[in-house]
């Protein structure tokens, strides 16, 4: 039986991460653990670091580092992670980085997966490329389909095959969403990128 271990899945928002991940599930037989996810499932189950976090996002804060982490901890815990599973979205600052790399460390002796090496896959598409894929992007308000004007575009334009409901869009908004990510995404790669580097020297 394989055990992949952890993988991290890296890369600018849009640009496949989701999907790549969900087929390494298929693949594989683990978990995908994303932040969103995590944060969404605490949150409507009310768990401690649920309520902790929705007093936060009711503030209109950021949630920190720190929550993030705890919940990645906890949900590391479960045994379908025994292993591998993969890590989507996470780490997306150096101080999850940080508590990635001691967490790892601090569990090889006693969790199976967390003894594996590290594999970190980073996802880069063209710029222009990105920015067709996320202003394409049209949702059905009613049944949730997403179709995209340049690869999968619906049968009539601006309406949805399944029930005829008109699509809807964000094209700016998303456009200086990816612009202002892709700012971001890139010095934090090449950190991540030598934090990475370093784990897996270490782990030989
Ligand atoms: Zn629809």
């Amino acid at each position: 039986m394989i055990a992949p271990g952890p993988i991290l899945l890296l890369g600018a928002p849009g640009v496949g991460k989701g999907t790549q991940a969900k087929e390494l599930v298929q693949l594989w037989g683990i978990p995908q653990v994303s932040t969103g996810d995590l944060l969404r499932a605490n949150v409507a189950q009310g768990t401690p670091l649920g309520k902790t976090a929705k007093g936060i996002m009711q503030r209109g804060e950021l949630v920190p580092d720190s929550l993030v982490n705890e919940m990645v901890a906890v949900r590391l815990q479960q045994p379908d992670t025994a292993k591998g599973y993969i890590l989507d979205g996470f780490p997306r600052t150096l101080a999850q980085a940080h508590w990635l790399d001691g967490r790892l460390d601090a569990t090889a002796c006693c969790e199976p997966a967390q003894s594996l090496p590290l594999v970190a896959v980073s996802i880069q598409v063209d710029y222009n490329q990105l920015l067709r894929r996320i202003t394409g992007r049209r949702n059905c308000p009613v049944c949730q389909t997403i179709y995209n004007v340049y690869s999968k575009p619906p049968q009539r334009a601006g309406f949805c095959d399944v029930e005829g409901a008109a699509l809807t869009s964000e094209p700016m908004t998303r456009r200086r969403h990816l612009r202002s990510a892709c700012a971001h995404t890139l010095p934090r790669l090449r950190q991540l990128s030598s934090i990475i580097a370093s784990w897996e020297d270490s782990r030989k």
